[in-house]
C-alpha cells in the first residue's frame, strides 16, 4: 500500500529540506493536507516570493531584497571594520547584539576538507578584493567556534595580515563546537568586545 502520487511527491520534496528526515517529511505532509487551503497557499506563495525577490548582496553576500543591502548602503555604518561570518543567519545574530557598527562579509560556508569544501569554494576572493580597494583597518573573524570555523579563520588571517590590516577573532566563551547563531546576545556581545588580535 502506497500513498497517492501527489502525496508521495510532496513528501519527497519536503525531504530535500535540511534536517528533514522521512518521518518528519511525512508528518509535515499530512499536516499540510489537514491545514486550511488559505494557509497552504500562503506558505507556497511565501516560498515563491522569497525565492523571486531575495538575492545576495553583491558587496557583502548577505541575503537582501535590494542590492547593495541595507547594511552596505547605510551611511551610518563604520566602513573601517568588516566582520566575517559564515552564513546570513550569523549576520542576524551579530546584529541582535547591537554592538557591532561595521560592515559584514558573508562567506557562505567554511573550509572543510572532509566535506570537500576548499578556500576557493567560499567567498574569500571577494573578501580580499574588498580589502584591497577599501578603507578597512580591521577584520573581525566571527566564523563558528568549531574545527571548520577555526581553520577558516586561520586561513583568512594569513591572507589578510600581509595587507597591513588588523585581524581579530571573537573571544573564547562562545559555546565550542556550536553555531554562532546559538550564542545569546550577551555572550556574543562579550565575545565581540573581548576579541583578540591574531
Ligand atoms: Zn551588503
Amino acid at each position: 500500500m502506497r500513498y497517492a502520487e501527489p502525496l508521495v511527491r510532496l513528501i519527497s520534496e519536503l525531504r530535500k529540506l535540511p534536517g528533514i528526515g522521512p518521518k518528519t517529511a511525512q508528518r509535515l505532509a499530512i499536516f499540510l493536507l489537514g491545514a486550511p487551503e488559505e494557509d497552504v497557499r500562503s506558505l507556497a506563495d511565501a516560498i515563491i516570493e522569497a525565492k523571486e525577490r531575495i538575492t545576495y548582496c553583491s558587496i557583502c553576500g548577505n541575503l537582501t531584497d535590494m542590492d547593495p543591502c541595507g547594511i552596505c548602503s547605510d551611511p551610518e555604518r563604520d566602513r573601517s571594520v568588516i566582520c566575517v561570518v559564515e552564513e546570513p543567519k550569523d549576520v542576524l545574530a551579530m546584529e541582535r547584539t547591537h554592538e557591532f557598527k561595521g560592515l559584514y562579509h558573508v562567506l557562505n560556508g567554511a573550509i572543510s576538507p572532509m566535506d570537500g569544501v576548499g578556500p576557493e569554494d567560499i567567498r574569500i576572493k571577494e573578501l580580499i578584493a574588498r580589502l584591497k580597494d577599501g578603507p578597512v583597518r580591521e577584520v573581525v573573524l566571527a566564523t563558528d567556534p568549531n574545527v571548520e570555523g577555526e581553520a577558516t579563520a586561520m586561513y583568512i588571517s594569513r591572507l589578510v595580515k600581509p595587507l597591513g590590516i588588523r585581524v581579530s577573532r571573537l573571544a573564547h566563551g562562545l559555546p565550542v563546537g556550536g553555531d554562532l547563531e546559538y550564542a545569546d546576545e550577551v555572550t556574543l556581545a562579550k565575545a565581540l568586545e573581548g576579541r583578540y588580535e591574531l
